[in-house]
């Protein structure tokens, strides 16, 4: 079976893990401490802006708790999304409320978010679908006019950017995703962005048991070592070591992934836009760079299509099965193009470790299907 995202690990990854575990400390420390480091220069903010997290959906968690959101407050979050960031609304109390997204790109605009703003509202989680950023200037504007704090969940864009700065560093905050199935991996990790860096503090002691960071609160502290202070009741939702060192080296890949992936997008586009029973994606903006987390095509033949592609050895699938569906989310709203993109959409393999054989052969059995 072709799988449709797939880890690209190796010997490079394997070294760095066994360096760890001969320097007895696997917990969070130095390789953690520089994997962070990178990633912020990665991004172009300052260390003191980002902190790596358990996972991303953690970091949705977070947000919610830094931004003061709680019950009788709405947050705006568009269908098409992912799991984790509904379960972060409704953890806290607040009222999710569903907005609609484009039917080609699947992001949300400011006209949808617009059309759900109350006086209750406090926070947007915008997704920038696949990789490819949402039109950051008009949502920034939209938020501000009505003092909405901004969240981007870029699980799906680590690396993309709009009008030349990264995503994940334009709103209040953002959150990214290490999981086994993204463009980095470790495991399961992830990093969260600040724009204020007293949240980042926050953030630090909320995910390492409430302890204040410099344990010298007590001048007794070099003789009585065992000594700490708190002042919340704190999680554990830190990163190791081990994770960090696979991370470390998939920071030095990434550009070549992200380039190989980019790579793969144009041949899909290339190749299926002639087929008048299917749409491709829209290039993307000039002013926008993608990670290419996701191909995703669109046909009234989708539930066909699947099938016959699984029969041939090509696993694809829909993301993300819009939230306003699922029951326990209790929704009565009509999302028109929601409705189409889950109707219509099907991602298929998009992924670095693709090779060109695999690439022809699911464009040959796309073409043959019809
Ligand atoms: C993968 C993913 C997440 C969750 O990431 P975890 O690190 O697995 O918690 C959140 N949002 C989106 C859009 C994702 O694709």
């Amino acid at each position: 079976m072709i799988n449709i995202y797939q880890p690209s690990l190796g010997k490079e990854e394997l070294k760095a893990i066994e360096k760890v575990f001969e320097s007895n400390w696997l917990g969070k420390g130095n390789l953690t401490e520089k994997f962070t480091e990178n990633m912020a220069k990665k991004l172009n903010t300052d260390r003191e802006n980002v902190e790596t997290i358990s996972c991303c959906t953690e970091g949705l968690f977070q947000s919610m708790k830094i931004l003061n959101i709680g019950r009788g407050d709405e947050v705006i979050i568009p269908s098409i999304h992912f799991i984790g960031a509904i379960n972060a609304i409704k953890a806290c109390g607040a009222t999710p409320v569903f907005c609609d997204v484009e039917k080609d790109t699947l992001n949300t605009t400011s006209f949808y978010i617009n059309e759900k703003i109350t006086h209750k509202t406090k926070a947007v989680i915008i997704l920038h679908y696949g990789g490819t950023p949402c039109d950051l200037d008009t949502i920034v504007r939209l938020c501000k006019q009505n003092d909405l704090k901004l969240i981007e969940d870029n699980a799906n864009s680590p690396l993309s950017t709009y009008k030349g700065k990264h995503t994940g560093t334009i709103g209040d905050i953002g959150v990214w995703s290490f999981d086994s199935m993204k463009q980095i991996v470790m495991g399961d990790g992830g990093l969260i962005y600040c724009k204020d860096k007293n949240d980042i503090k926050n953030i630090q002691q909320e995910s390492y048991l409430g302890l204040l960071s410099s344990s010298g609160f007590s001048n007794s502290i070099d003789k009585k070592w065992w000594e700490f202070d708190v002042d919340r009741p704190g999680r554990r939702t830190i990163i190791n070591d081990i994770q960090a060192a696979m991370g470390l080296e998939q920071l030095k890949k990434i550009d070549k992934f992200i380039e190989r992936r980019k790579n793969i997008h144009e041949i899909y586009t290339n190749e299926l836009r002639e087929l008048e029973w299917l749409d491709v994606p829209n290039d993307v903006p000039s002013d926008r760079t993608s990670s290419y987390y996701m191909y995703h095509i669109q046909t009234k033949y989708r539930d066909e299509l699947a099938k016959y592609l699984k029969d041939n050895g090509i696993y694809t699938t829909f993301r993300y099965y819009p939230l306003h569906w699922v029951k326990y989310y209790e929704s009565s709203e009509k999302l028109k193009n929601s409705e189409y993109v889950a109707n219509n959409t099907l991602c298929i393999p998009l992924h670095q470790a693709l090779s060109s054989n695999d690439v022809n052969y699911i464009i040959e059995k796309i073409k043959e299907f019809k």
